[in-house]
């Protein structure tokens, strides 16, 4: 069949498709799915108006919703240290429960419920506090024991890698302290203490 022939056969009854309107219809289909499905994605991962969730810390009361609330599982929510603000305290609150009174690293001994902090010896008598990120569930157990009886050196940050931007966030509806807020995606937390060093720019 030539390129030339008609589309639609008579009386408006669809007739066979020539080989240029196919590749047409082919490549329009691909173009919407390709840009869509891209658009899709932009908009999942930074929010309608370019902003992300975040929860400001010096709001947040550690009533624990993060851990449950959250559609993702285990939850985005997870907890961040400000190492500049910590005593790297031998007899920490954040990691161990209350009423130990030998400070090791057994599993029992520790606070989190999925043993998350790391503790690691600097050097007499310093310890160093790190957060496994993949087994942090955001309870916030450690933030309130760290918030009540230390220094306040850790806190609950919507971990971008893990949120997925949900237009409504459902902790956020859950918050009992309105701690969730928006923020630019491209200044998408809240930190303590010093901000990490930022990425150096191309020039
Ligand atoms: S729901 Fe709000 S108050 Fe509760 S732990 Fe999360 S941010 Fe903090
Ligand atoms: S106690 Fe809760 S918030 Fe703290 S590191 Fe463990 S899981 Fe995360
Ligand atoms: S926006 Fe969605 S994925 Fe992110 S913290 Fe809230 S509920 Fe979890």
């Amino acid at each position: 069949m030539a390129d030339t022939e008609k589309v639609n056969g008579k009386d408006g009854v669809a007739g066979p498709m020539t080989r240029r309107e196919a590749v047409r219809k082919a490549v329009a289909a691909f173009l919407f799915l390709a840009v869509g499905g891209g658009a899709l994605a932009l908009l999942g991962r930074s929010g309608k108006k370019g902003t992300v969730w975040q929860i400001d810390p010096a709001k947040c009361v550690q009533c624990g919703r993060c851990a449950t609330q959250c559609v993702v599982s285990p939850s985005a929510v997870k907890c961040f240290h400000a190492f500049n603000v910590c005593g790297y305290c031998d007899l920490c609150f954040a990691y161990f429960k209350p009423g130990t009174l030998e400070f090791d690293t057994t599993a029992e001994k520790q606070l989190c419920p999925t043993n998350a902090l790391i503790r690691k010896f600097i050097e007499q008598p310093y310890f160093e506090y790190t957060v496994d990120k993949d087994k942090c569930v955001g309870c916030s157990r450690c933030v309130k024991g760290c918030q009540t009886f230390g220094n306040g050196s850790l806190y609950l940050q919507v971990d971008q890698a893990y949120c997925v931007n949900c237009n409504e966030c459902s902790i956020a509806k859950a918050c009992p302290a309105n701690a969730f807020v928006r923020v630019p995606s491209d200044k998408p937390y809240l930190f303590k203490g010093l901000q990490p060093k930022e990425e150096p720019k191309e020039t």
